[in-house]
């Protein structure tokens, strides 16, 4: 690991103030991501800031009447929250589903979001890989990738977004809340938050340098059933190969979103009103123009039929 210099931060206006005021620095909350990439020095920064000090670790009513979740509020205790659980059960089983006991602890709800990919060719420095090192090549297509994305990829990099909470936030439409060194805040949905890799695979998401994520809001809960179905390789600490998260509504709409297949999750509202017509219909719509490699072409096969497992499992419910 090479050395850092590290800085505690006591409010999200200090942290990203600090962050503009040094070169090449990072947030770090739980770390639980962070710190493998920095033993690894596929991440090296000169300065960390730590955010656990600036107060953003409450769950909180909205006035739009939904919730407004800190940023550092813990996997595992946004995943037992109440009024989570209520009326967004969808988000709790995700969170439920994702990672370890020990790693929910520590892990925080922006860092779940900004977590990098785990393609096995990013953490290997002696291999190609265009996110890692820009222009070096992808050793992935043509390599090893059976875990990796199917749609919304590119010649440059066909790495998945981990991440199963973020999965179910986009099902739910968050959107996340920021700040910049200059103080000024916005908020962003979610669908805008990772980008598609493109020719830059190493650009992730749309926040501008030094933009602090402050927390993520809900809007009012949908109602509906709520499932989040996840299939992997084994029952626990365990990366999708494909997961599904849905609300749906007993007149047959709904949302639905899919992980384990792309570089972000993955949603197309418009292949939403394919809904009724089941699971082959909707698979057809969702991923139009996939091009998965030959080690990853079950994941189509997979996706349909973790669909309609999910589809009728809301029937049974309903
Ligand atoms: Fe790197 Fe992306 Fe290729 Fe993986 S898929 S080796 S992350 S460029």
């Amino acid at each position: 690991m090479r050395p850092f210099t590290y800085l505690r931060a006591q409010s999200p206006a200090e942290a990203a103030t600090l962050a503009a005021q040094v070169s090449g620095s990072r947030f770090i909350a739980g770390g639980t991501n962070l710190l493998d990439l920095m033993k690894l020095e596929i991440e090296t920064p000169a300065y960390l800031i730590d955010v656990n000090d600036t107060g953003l670790d409450r769950i909180e009513a909205s006035q739009e009447g939904g919730l407004r979740i800190g940023a550092l509020v813990r996997n595992t205790d946004l995943a037992a929250n109440p009024r989570i659980r209520k009326h967004y059960g969808l988000l709790a089983r995700a969170l439920l589903a994702g990672a370890s006991g020990q790693l929910r602890n520590m892990a925080s709800t922006a860092g779940n979001l900004l977590q990098r990919t785990r393609c096995p060719y990013f953490y290997d420095p002696n291999q190609a890989c265009n996110k890692r090192q820009p222009g070096s090549g992808c050793a992935a297509i043509g390599g090893v990738s059976r875990q990796l994305g199917i749609i919304g990829v590119s010649d440059a990099c066909i790495a998945t977004h981990p991440s199963d909470m973020a999965v179910a936030m986009r099902a739910l439409d968050a959107r996340i809340e920021t700040i910049k060194p200059d103080g000024s805040t916005r908020s962003i949905a979610i669908a805008d938050l990772h980008r598609l890799p493109g020719t830059t695979p190493h650009l992730e998401t749309t926040l501008m340098a030094n933009e602090m994520i402050t927390a993520v809001t809900l809007p009012a809960p949908l109602g509906g059933t709520h499932l989040y179905q996840k299939v992997r390789d084994r029952s626990s600490y365990a990366f999708a190969l494909v997961s599904v998260a849905a609300v749906l509504q007993k007149d047959g709409s709904g949302h639905i979103a899919l992980g384990g297949v792309a570089p972000k999750p993955w949603r197309l509202e418009s292949a939403e009103s394919a809904l009724p017509q089941g699971a082959r219909a909707l698979t057809e719509q969702l991923l139009a123009g996939a091009t998965p490699t030959h080690e990853n072409a079950f994941k189509v096969t997979l996706v349909e039929r973790t669909l309609a497992a999910v589809i009728a499992q809301a029937r049974a419910q309903a």
